[in-house]
């Protein structure tokens, strides 16, 4: 450690901004683990930012019973937590088979064929009827999370025979994937219309389309959510090599980004994956969206009590690679240890977020007072490329240059005051050391504000000016010990001369 460094060295050993705070957001499904309020309550001390309803499974009267909970819970604790109402979009599922599982013999035969119900073990009927329309010789068909693999061998008018290339057991209702086969079926289902509008009615903050292909269908959502008149972000899930195809279009017309490695490693080679994954979240950062990472991030945690190895460093991972948020599945919906998963996936993002950013800390550290000093911080900040939709040109410029002042005076805090969070999330991308404070009056914008990294949401008094703002935010860092006298804020926000943008950035000493 330098000596310079060691000045504003705290008692974790950091520098003073680089505080206790997690600034990676956990997004954790609920299920039968976590569904009672005491359960989420639970999750919600532990660390949990967002919960996400999965419609794929229950039913709207019991995902509007584990809203209101989470709503409750969020006001007895006093936090800002954000709600993601996961549709099920065109999932192909299995329909029933013969008692309940078949096993499929490798070099064997099975059948798709149409109907509802399937009386012989060797003939799949699916969800999704033209199916045994679509598929042509030579595609190939996953059944049960890829470990089963099958190619269409034969067709005819009314069924498509596959060879079974690497057998398995398959159960009822499980998902067929078909990798690089274009199917017609809608991007929405009559249910996910139906779960669509109750999102909207019941104020979910965010929600997201799962098997996304173009652009066309993110905005068919947020149009929908529109006329509806809900404040949701829509969240694409990119899982689909359609959408590898068009991802620069869907990134740029979704709100945020969900990596979906679940149905993603089944869809492309999971050797690929991980490159796959760095590309995704390098085009979000270019784009100014927040981006999810999704699935298996804990898996062995639903049983066990500690991770392997393997899984601690592929949450790290994803933060180093940009994640706003790491996302919990069957870990929290279905596991054993849903707050302990939450706790430890916390500590994952605290232990690298720290040396993270102690290592960009002690690089800026040493060029500090030096010529070089501004610079560096500009080439050290991820740039992006693209203004997010609805972000002014004039609040870009100003977060950026407020980004290099708070960094070279080391200020404790970065307040935004955000309308609609945009500026939030402008902030976030910068990935600055500096915790972000999200101002605003706006309950939808502090709740959205939970998924961005690195960003606290505060509720700001409507109406505020930029004195009371900042009043506002120093009582209640010295109340929450975020704040001590003679620290050096940093505020952004717009005084009203008609520029649209945030034109101003303050520095106060508290
Ligand atoms: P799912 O989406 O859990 O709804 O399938 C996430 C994923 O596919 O990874
Ligand atoms: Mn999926």
């Amino acid at each position: 450690m330098t000596g310079s460094l060691q000045q504003g060295v705290s008692t974790s050993g950091l520098p003073g901004a680089l505080s206790n705070v997690v600034r990676t957001k956990i997004v954790a499904t609920i299920g039968p683990a976590s569904r009672d309020e005491a359960a989420i309550r639970g999750l919600v001390e532990g660390g949990v930012d967002v919960f996400r309803l999965n419609m794929a499974h229950g039913s709207i009267a019991e995902h509007q019973e584990t809203l209101g909970r989470i709503r409750a819970v969020a006001d007895k604790v006093g936090r800002q937590i954000g709600v993601l109402v996961d549709l099920a979009g065109p999932k192909i599922r299995l329909g029933e088979l013969p008692g309940g599982a078949v096993e499929c013999v490798e070099g064997g035969e099975v059948t798709f064929v149409r109907g509802s119900e399937s009386d012989r073990p060797d003939r799949f009927v699916t969800t999704y009827p033209p199916l045994v329309d679509e598929l042509a010789v030579g595609d190939s068909v996953m059944l049960a999370d890829g470990t089963i693999s099958l190619v269409v061998a034969e067709r005819a008018p009314d069924e498509v025979r596959c060879r079974v290339v690497q057998g398995g057991l398959v159960r009822s209702r499980q998902g067929v994937n078909l990798p690089g086969v274009k199917l017609s079926v809608a991007a929405m289902s009559q249910a996910d219309w139906q779960h669509a509008e109750w999102a909207a009615d019941a104020e979910a903050d965010f929600v997201s389309l799962s098997f996304v292909r173009s652009a066309v269908e993110v905005n068919l959502l947020k149009e929908l959510l529109r006329t509806r008149g809900s404040a949701a972000r829509v969240v694409a899930k990119i899982e689909k090599r359609e959408a590898l195809e068009n991802l620069d279009a869907i990134i740029e017309a979704a709100d945020a980004v969900m990596v979906a490695r679940g149905d993603l490693g089944v869809e492309i080679d999971v050797a690929s994956m991980p490159m796959v994954q760095k590309q995704i979240i390098r085009t979000c950062l270019q784009f100014q969206k927040p981006v999810i990472v999704a699935t298996q991030m804990l898996d062995s945690m639903q049983h066990s009590r500690r991770p392997t190895r393997a899984e601690t460093t592929d949450v790290a991972n994803a933060i180093l690679d940009g994640a706003d948020a790491c996302m919990l599945s069957g870990e929290t919906a279905i596991g054993e240890h849903p707050r302990q998963v939450v706790e430890m996936m916390r500590r994952i993002a605290l232990a690298t977020e720290q040396q993270y950013l102690q290592s960009r800390w002690q690089f800026l550290e040493a060029l500090r007072g030096s010529s070089r000093a501004d610079s560096a911080v500009g080439e050290f900040l991820p740039r992006p490329e693209h203004l997010v939709a609805g972000l002014h040109p004039i609040t870009q410029a100003v977060v950026d240059g407020a980004s290099r002042i708070a960094a070279v005076l080391d200020a404790r805090l970065f307040v935004v005051a955000s309308k609609s969070g945009v500026t939030a999330i402008a902030r976030s991308k910068r990935r600055g050391a500096v915790p972000t404070i999200g101002l605003s009056d706006d309950v939808h914008t502090l709740r959205q504000m939970a998924l961005y990294w690195g960003v606290t949401p505060l509720a700001a008094p409507a109406g505020a000016d930029v004195n009371q703002l900042l009043e506002h935010v120093c009582e209640w860092g010295l109340r929450q010990g975020r704040l001590e006298r003679g620290d050096r804020i940093l505020l952004v926000a717009g005084i009203g001369f008609g520029t649209g943008g945030h034109n101003m950035a303050l520095v106060h000493e508290v």
